[in-house]
């Protein structure tokens, strides 16, 4: 007999399937995904190329992902790997004993965006008399900042970087704080170029005007302090500077943790105090939550307290100096190639570089790349900085910087001959003039037919060469451009029903 009210959907078979079916299936649909592994894709993953290391941390995670962080006095487990992985990092970044800042506490987050959003939300907290609380970041700070001032109603004030240097000058930081401002960020370094925000200096004028200043060093924070030691000149950044009262790092970079693993640190117990959630006002069990998720996977955490205690210290300044070799390979790869430039010369983990007068057309360049094998991240231009190509060089790179050299080469003579993208007519007219509020639902699916997408309903969603839709973008400005990725993705985030 046919069961009338079986549902039945998308993942929701009417039997189930076999465990070796599903996995099959997975494993067909990660086939369309870029590599994770063989250090040709530089952003998104961090891969310390470490063999055992996914076999391990795949059984740890195992061991772990049923258990729940919500109640730390139920799973002490989590709670002892948590203490351990803030007290790695907090040594790692110049906290513990005999250091300037012996009382840092830390939670574990979900990732570097949690971990800022609990930085803002802390800081608003510790002052409610503030109505109308303010924060003040570089204009290269990450866009998390802007989510979190977003979430909690904070206002952002904006310092521009310098397109020379690439950092906030510190005196116009101090100039943009006002009495309604409860924070001051920086980045160690900035993920779009790299570099290093001149934070002695910041963190001294939030400190002179009694503010509390967060260093964002979701990126740099692991490999930084290793970098030092190797010989490299890295600025102080850490809880060593004075005024530096939070940091972030997120152990899914650097550390080379599986996602899902950052660190918030504050200088001691009563600035972190604004950062718990706490409710006894309901009939059901009394909350207490340091993080945004109460339920908490010890999948994540248990995963990375296992990366970190495999690897160790010596094992992470190996790769910290495998890292910078391969980071120096391909800046001269860069340097080597006639129509580039380095937008700045690498004081970290990345390699940034833009065109040159005359120079290929950056869009096409990635698209080259692309197709050689080479899974690069384009950047928007925006505001007096040009676009530019980023690369996150992890120590699984290093190999394969020999390769890098002639294809980039190859890449840069086949953009050139391709000449840039030019939009048609109709799309470059509307990018330059549409205001957001005037897409329409319709409007967006013709721009988006036209751009190639979201045309199949099963299948492929995204067009094969990205250069216009990038083009396309980089022509409009950042209002328009976010509300027109907010509707290229609502495209394609269909149920498969
Ligand atoms: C990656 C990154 C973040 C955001 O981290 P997620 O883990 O992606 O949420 C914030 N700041 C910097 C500097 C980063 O590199």
């Amino acid at each position: 007999m046919i069961d009338e009210n079986r549902v039945e959907a998308g993942a929701l078979s009417a039997t189930g399937v076999s465990a070796e079916h599903v996995l099959a299936e997975i494993r067909r649909l990660r086939d369309a995904d870029r590599p994770t592994h063989g250090g040709r894709l530089f952003a998104y993953v961090y891969d310390p190329a470490v063999p055992g290391l996914d076999e391990l941390t795949a059984a740890a995670h195992r061991e772990s992902a049923h258990v729940n962080g919500l109640d730390p006095t139920a799973f002490p487990s989590l709670l002892a790997m948590e203490n351990a992985l803030v007290a790695a990092a907090g040594r790692v970044l110049g906290a513990g004993p005999g250091t300037t800042a012996p009382d840092v506490v830390g939670s574990v987050t979900s990732g570097g965006t949690e971990s800022l959003i609990l930085a803002v939300k802390t800081a608003r907290d510790a002052h409610p008399e503030i109505a109308e609380p303010r924060i003040v970041v570089p204009s290269s700070a990450h866009a998390a900042f802007a989510k979190a001032t977003h979430y909690l109603r904070v206002a952002l004030d904006v310092v521009p970087v310098s397109p020379e240097t690439l950092r906030p000058d510190p005196a116009a930081m101090a100039a943009a704080i006002r009495p309604e401002t409860v924070l001051v960020a920086c980045s160690a370094p900035s993920y779009a170029h790299g570099v290093v925000d001149p934070v002695a200096q910041i963190a001294a004028a939030a400190a002179e005007a009694g503010v509390r200043c967060h260093v964002d060093a979701c990126f740099g924070g692991w490999t930084l302090p290793y970098l030092r030691r190797l010989g490299e000149p890295v600025p102080a950044f850490d809880f060593a500077v004075p005024g530096v009262t939070s940091i972030s790092v997120d152990l899914h970079k650097y550390a080379y943790a599986p996602k899902g693993v950052s660190v918030l640190l504050h200088r001691d117990a009563t600035l972190r105090a604004a950062q718990y959630f706490a409710y006894a006002d309901w009939p059901g069990y009394t909350m207490i939550n340091p993080v945004i998720a109460s339920t908490r996977s010890g999948g994540p955490i248990a995963a990375a307290y296992a990366t970190v205690r495999h690897l160790g210290d010596d094992g992470y300044l190996r790769l910290a100096g495998v890292t910078r070799d391969a980071v120096a390979g391909l800046a001269d790869a860069v340097r080597a190639v006639d129509g580039l430039r380095l937008m700045a010369e690498p004081e970290s983990t990345v390699v940034c570089f833009t065109a040159t007068e005359g120079g290929p057309d950056l869009f096409v360049l990635v698209d080259e790349l692309t197709a050689r094998g080479w899974h690069t991240q384009p950047q928007l231009s925006y505001a007096g900085l040009p676009a530019s190509v980023h690369l996150t060089v992890t120590a699984a790179v290093a190999p394969r910087v020999a390769e890098f050299g002639p294809d980039l080469t190859d890449a840069v003579a086949a953009a050139q001959a391709a000449g840039p993208v030019r939009l048609p007519a109709e799309l470059a007219a509307l990018a330059g003039a549409l205001t957001p509020d005037a897409l329409t639902p319709e409007l967006v699916a013709g721009l988006a037919a036209g751009l190639g997408m979201g045309g199949e309903p099963d299948g492929a969603p995204l067009p094969e060469r990205m250069a216009v839709v990038n083009t396309l973008l980089d022509a409009a400005p950042p209002e328009l451009r976010e509300r027109l990725l907010v509707e290229f993705v609502g495209l394609l985030q269909r149920p498969t029903w």
